[in-house]
C-alpha cells in the first residue's frame, strides 16, 4: 500500500577513507524512497531548484517512485550538504550545509498522496512533520525520524508532533538526548510514554533495537567487508522498516500489533542500510535487485538463529 515520504532531496559532497564526491545526489527523502521501494509503491514529498538534474530525477522514477509531489523552483538552488567522515567511518563532520530552497519548504501534499495509508516523515522541522500529516485524510501509520538539533531547541514543538506518531526512529544518542536518561533501557521506556507505540534506536554499526511496551528486538549490524560510504544508512534503514510494513499492510491499532512482522521490519530495515554502504551515494540502488534483498534477509536469519 502506498506510502508517502517527505524530507530533503539533495546534492551531497561526500568524502571517505575510499574517496570523495563532490556532488552527487543525496538527501533523506531520497535514501528513504529508494529503499522503500523495493517493498511498497512510493510517494516523495520534496522541493529542489532549477539545477536539479533530470537524470537524478529518472533514478526515482525508474523505481516508480511518484514524484508529482516535488516541487521544483527554478530560479532557486537545490539543498546541498557536505561532510567528512573519520577513519573508522563511526564519526561524521559536516563540513558545509547550503539549504538554498529548502529553507522555504513547506511541503504540500498532492491530492493524489492525500488518502494514502502510510506516512514516513524525514527529518524536518516538526512543525512542518505535523503540517503534513494533518494534510492526510485516514492515514494508517505514520512515523518520523528527528535530530539533535529539533530535540534541544524546539523540544516543545517535537513533543507535540511525536505524541501523534505510531512510530519514533531515532540513534542511541539521540534516545538519551530526548529522554534525559543515559540507559538505554530507561530512555525507551520514557519515550514510548511520550506517545509513539513503536521506537526504534539505531545503534550504527551495531545494529537496532525494536522497542514497544511489551517487548524489545535486537538486531545486529550486517557485518560488510567494506564500507564506502555510510551516509543515508540510516534513512534506508527507515525506507525498509516502513517500505517492509507498508508492503504487508501492517497496522497497530487492531488491538494486538503483529510483532513477527515488526521484527521481520527491523531486519529489512538493516538489509537496506548495510546495501546503502556499500557504494558511494546512492549508487548500490542503481543495480540493486529484489532478489539480492531477499538473500541477504536470508542471511541474516542464519546469522542470528541459535
Ligand atoms: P544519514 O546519513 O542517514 O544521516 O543521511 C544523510 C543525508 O541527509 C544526506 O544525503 C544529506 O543530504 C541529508 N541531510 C544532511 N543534513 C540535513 C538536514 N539538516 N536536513 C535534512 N537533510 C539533511
Amino acid at each position: 500500500m502506498s506510502l508517502v515520504v517527505v524530507g530533503s532531496v539533495a546534492y551531497d559532497g561526500v568524502e571517505t577513507p575510499h574517496g570523495k564526491v563532490d556532488r552527487m545526489l543525496g538527501g533523506a527523502a531520497t535514501y528513504i524512497s529508494l529503499a522503500a521501494s523495493y517493498f511498497t509503491p512510493v510517494k516523495i514529498v520534496a522541493v529542489v531548484g532549477g539545477d536539479f538534474a533530470e537524470q537524478d530525477m529518472e533514478l526515482l522514477t525508474s523505481r516508480k517512485i511518484d514524484v508529482d509531489g516535488i516541487e521544483r523552483v527554478k530560479d532557486g538552488k537545490t539543498f546541498f550538504w557536505a561532510g567528512v567522515y573519520s577513519a573508522d567511518m563511526n564519526d561524521r563532520t559536516t563540513l558545509q550545509t547550503d539549504l538554498n530552497v529548502f529553507a522555504d519548504f513547506n511541503p504540500k501534499l498532492p491530492q493524489s498522496y492525500r488518502s494514502a495509508p502510510y506516512l514516513l516523515l524525514g527529518n524536518i522541522q516538526p512543525a512542518l512533520q505535523s503540517g503534513v500529516r494533518q494534510q492526510m485524510n485516514g492515514v494508517r501509520f505514520t512515523g518520523g525520524d528527528t535530530m539533535n538539533y529539533w530535540i534541544k531547541d524546539y523540544r516543545g514543538e517535537l513533543l507535540e508532533t511525536i505524541k501523534d506518531w505510531d512510530f519514533l526512529l531515532i540513534n542511541d544518542s539521540e534516545a538519551r538526548q530526548l529522554s534525559g536518561d543515559g540507559n538505554l533501557r530507561r530512555a525507551a521506556a520514557k519515550i514510548l510514554q511520550m506517545g509513539p507505540k513503536i521506537l526504534v534506536i539505531k545503534r550504527g554499526e551495531y545494529g537496532a533495537v525494536l522497542f514497544t511496551k511489551e517487548f524489545h528486538f535486537m538486531a545486529p549490524g550486517y557485518l560488510l567487508e567494506d564500507v564506502f560510504d555510510p551516509t543515508g544508512a540510516g534513512d534506508c534503514f527507515a525506507g525498509g522498516f516502513m517500505g517492509y510494513l507498508a508492503g504487508k499492510g501492517f497496522t497497530p491499532d487492531t488491538g494486538k500489533m503483529d510483532w513477527t512482522e515488526l521484527r521481520k521490519a527491523v531486519i529489512y530495515g538493516s538489509v537496506m542500510g548495510s546495501f546503502c554502504c556499500e557504494k558511494f551515494g546512492v549508487d548500490r540502488f542503481r543495480t540493486l535487485g529484489r532478489g539480492e534483498v531477499e538473500a541477504r534477509f536470508q542471511e541474516f536469519k542464519t546469522c542470528t538463529e541459535f
